[in-house]
């Protein structure tokens, strides 16, 4: 896929920016290997739907299936490394007055870059914590070996009141964590740039964010190989790897400030 140009008038509008917001989905991950849910799936995306598996109810049902299934996603992560999205997001934050990271993802790769204050609105694959007092559950230095797919594994009990560990994660029909909902809602409301990078943009409420920057005039840029449903609706739609467009954004703003 050939890098597409990024236009002067893009870019002209982009360096008065004061408030950036950077808005990032599984895509961002995805050129460090972390499988993101909707695109071709391999090994237990493909036997198991995702949404079946990441529910409070499937927890209940099945507490090993659920646990093992995590803590092989937690192993991809461990073995994964920032990407060079990841580098130049952390790098724009410190070009540009202010800037808030929202994040849908549960991987601490944006942290691993050098970003901090991260909102991360569907929680965090490495800060698990007990379903009753949830209280943090510190994992043990060394990752179990996990087969490729994940494998059945107890989850471990909560040493403070002996209820079951659960993932760090928000699941499907849960609620969002309410600061880290607030503060992104008030940034995506003020901001005055907004990138929007490697989600699909169907998860919602996460989803709705992009819009309330259009909704106040916001200019936003989307970076995604493929279609999505808000295409139409931001100000400049930019196709392809974010590994590869967002750190040649970022050069050319760097060059213009
Ligand atoms: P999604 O799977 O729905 O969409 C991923 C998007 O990324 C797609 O639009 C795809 O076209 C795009 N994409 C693929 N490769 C890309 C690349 N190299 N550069 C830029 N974009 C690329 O993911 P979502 O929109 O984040 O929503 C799904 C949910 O899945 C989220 O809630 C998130 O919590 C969860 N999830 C997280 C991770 C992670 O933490 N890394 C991984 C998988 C899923
Ligand atoms: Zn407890």
């Amino acid at each position: 896929m050939p890098t597409p140009v990024i236009e002067f008038s893009l870019l002209d509008r982009l360096r008065s920016a004061h408030h950036w917001v950077v808005f990032t989905g599984a895509g961002v991950s995805a050129e460090s290997g972390i499988p993101t849910f909707r695109d071709k799936q391999t090994g237990l995306w493909e036997r198991f739907a995702a949404h079946e598996l990441a529910t409070p109810e499937a927890f209940h049902r099945d507490p090993a299936l659920v646990w093992g299934w995590y803590e092989w996603r937690r192993a991809l992560v461990l073995r994964a490394q920032p990407n060079p999205a990841h580098v130049a997001i952390a790098q724009l934050a410190t070009l540009v007055p202010q800037l808030t990271l929202i994040t849908q993802n549960v991987d601490d790769l944006h942290e691993r870059a050098g970003s901090v204050n991260v909102l991360h609105l569907h929680g965090e694959l490495m800060r698990a914590r007990c379903e009753r007092c949830r209280q943090h559950f510190p994992y043990p230095a060394e990752m179990p070996a996990i087969p490729e797919g994940g494998a059945r594994i107890e989850p471990p009990v909560c040493t403070q009141c002996g209820a079951r560990i659960r993932p760090g994660v928000v699941w499907f029909g849960e609620t969002l964590p309410e600061r880290e909902w607030l503060t992104a809602r008030t940034a995506a409301n003020q901001c005055d740039a907004l990138l929007c990078i490697g989600t699909s943009s169907v998860v919602q409420p996460a989803a709705s964010l992009t819009r309330l920057a259009i909704a106040h005039g916001a200019i936003t840029v989307q970076i995604n190989p493929n279609v999505t449903d808000i295409d139409d609706e931001v100000t400049c739609s930019l196709r392809g790897r974010a590994g590869e467009i967002v750190p040649e954004l970022i050069e050319q703003l760097r060059a213009m400030i």
